[in-house]
């Protein structure tokens, strides 16, 4: 078997996980064929050989702001990339740009940005000592969820961020972000509340998945578990002397 089309299976494993049946059957029917024509350079592997070699966030940003593979550069206005401190050693990795985010090119400043900062506050912490992303750098049209292939598209982009960034705790906001990063098959409530280790290549970190704001904003009653998540990252980064 070739290394990319290893790579795609365990994509599409992935991808089982997340619940989808209907992008796996084409994509495994698409990667037999290319396997069978021999046409093992696909764009899995260059995209990954090129990712491979990117050794600044300046360079990664250019990259992605350079991508033309994924169907939501049809409709998104930005490539949002990043906000906060790049020496930050706490990093955050949302879902995806909303609408304001898509307008203003940075992630979390529309209405659920602004309820993430109240929250982030409470235990000081703000853009100046934290860095933010997204799992997916482009809005899907509508605010509607990232597709698993969209996803598993993306990945690789924010796993290869997260390395250059090279932080030493994450918080992992919402469903999707965290069980991607995380590459776990469970909802955000058996996520949330405990801590799990974000493992790739040379980086090493803990990471707490906590309710998206969006959905907080949806449903206020649920605020009193991410005060409570919010604690529980207050006492470890102040046990990691972080702040
Ligand atoms: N929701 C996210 O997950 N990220 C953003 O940047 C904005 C809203």
């Amino acid at each position: 078997m070739t290394k990319s089309y290893e790579k795609n299976i365990d994509d599409l494993k992935f991808q089982i996980e997340l619940g989808v049946s209907e992008t796996i059957s084409t994509k495994i029917r698409e990667d037999r064929n290319k396997v069978n024509s021999l046409e093992i350079n696909s764009n899995v592997e260059n995209d990954s050989n090129e990712l491979s070699e990117i050794k600044t966030l300046k360079d990664l940003q250019y990259f992605i702001e350079n991508y033309d593979e994924c169907e939501l550069l049809e409709t998104a206005r930005s490539t949002v990339f990043c906000d906060g401190n790049v020496d930050a050693e706490i990093m955050l990795v949302g879902e995806a740009p909303g609408n304001q985010e898509d307008i203003e090119g940075k992630p979390f400043v529309g209405k659920s940005g602004q309820l993430l900062d109240k929250i982030l506050e409470t235990i000081n912490i703000n853009r100046t000592n934290c860095y933010i992303s997204n799992i997916i750098p482009w809005r899907p049209p509508g605010n509607r969820n990232p597709t698993a292939e969209e996803i598993s598209m993306c990945l690789p982009f924010i796993k290869k961020h997260i390395e250059l960034v090279n932080p030493k705790i994450l918080l992992l906001v919402g469903s999707i972000s965290s069980k991607s990063i995380l590459n776990k098959n469970l909802g955000i409530t058996k996520l949330r509340g405990e801590w799990h280790i974000y493992k790739e290549g040379n980086i090493e970190v803990p990471a707490l998945p906590i309710f998206h704001p969006a959905y907080l904003l949806r449903r206020p009653n649920n605020k009193s578990y991410v005060m409570r998540d919010i604690l529980l990252f207050k006492r470890k980064i102040q046990d990691m002397n972080l702040l």
